[in-house]
């Protein structure tokens, strides 16, 4: 899949094998940022000992508000191998991390796949995330089936328009549906065995100004086309960073008003598990009755 390379949906076609760079930046090396225990991730992933996050470098979109835009657009990593990146996951497992979370995988599948098979006859036990954007090929995902246990991908935006403005991308709507629904049908909705997550799907929406993210639209294929079941993290964090300003109509934080309006439009379609911010302080997060009970469709 690196030659041509048709990892992910902008299939650039480079010869990544002979060190070609397509429209991510990522080579065959993988690169990595940093790992450690992340306390921040959703309960669920978090638990009590965290989540054994691992930055990857590089990213298929190019979202001019991105908090992580020094690892995903500016190539802040460094290369490393697959046995040590084996290793990582093995050092995170031993802290007792619930899981394995790979944040932006999706230039990286094939290195993490080879990875994981080293790291799994090393011991590796515990599940692993798949932590993306949702601009993901349907055929790359068929080939993480069985290997992926939680998908926690956004849903960015309804309007390709809107896509390509803030990510440099014209056709997410049209991709990310299938992506999801073939997320879905892999692993159903998220499942959760004395507050730890296990497997299943866990989409993260970031509620943008001037109604940019399409919220209603977003939810209403998750409850319509998905399942009303599946858990989803609203996020209200959002603020204008990296090259945010230069755009005017994402260039504030969200008012309360964008982000009840939001919350309404799940309450009003059912979905109702999982996570909402209160008004009043967006930090603190309201965290659903998580039971064991709740069961794939
Ligand atoms: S993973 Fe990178 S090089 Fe490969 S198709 Fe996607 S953007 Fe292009």
């Amino acid at each position: 899949m690196l030659s041509p390379c048709t990892v992910c949906p902008r299939e650039c076609g480079v010869n990544r094998l002979n060190g070609e760079l397509g429209n991510c930046g990522a080579g065959l090396e993988p690169e990595v940022s940093s790992y450690h225990q992340h306390f921040g991730e959703e309960p669920p992933l978090v638990g009590r000992c965290g989540s054994g996050t691992i930055f990857l470098t590089h990213c298929n979109l190019h979202c001019v508000f991105c908090q992580n835009h020094q690892i995903s657009q500016l190539g802040i990593g460094r290369k490393t191998t697959l046995e040590d990146l084996a290793q990582m996951m093995l050092k995170l497992q031993g802290l007792g991390c619930h899981n394995i979370n790979f944040v932006t995988p999706t230039p990286w599948v094939p290195q993490i796949v080879a990875a994981l098979r080293i790291a799994q006859e090393g011991g590796l036990k515990v599940p692993i995330v798949y932590n993306c954007g949702g601009y993901e090929s349907v055929v790359t995902l068929k080939m993480l089936d069985g290997i992926v246990d939680i998908y926690m991908p956004d849903i960015k935006y309804a309007d390709n328009r809107h896509a390509d403005t803030y990510s440099g991308v014209p056709d997410y709507w049209d991709i990310v549906r299938p992506a999801l629904a073939e997320m879905h049908r892999q692993v159903g909705v998220l499942k959760v065995k004395h507050g730890i997550a296990e497997k299943g799907l866990l989409i993260r929406h970031l509620v943008l100004p001037n109604g940019i993210a399409g919220s209603r639209q977003c939810f209403e294929f998750i409850s319509r086309r998905l399942s009303s079941k599946t858990v989803v993290n609203v996020m209200a964090q959002y603020y204008p960073t990296f090259k945010a300003n230069e755009y005017t109509r994402i260039n504030r934080r969200i008012k309360t008003e964008e982000y009840r309006e939001a919350i309404e439009d799940m309450a009003r379609l059912g979905l109702d598990a999982g996570f909402r911010q209160t008004l009043d302080t967006i930090f603190r997060t309201i965290v659903p009755e998580w039971t064991d009970d709740l069961k794939n469709e």
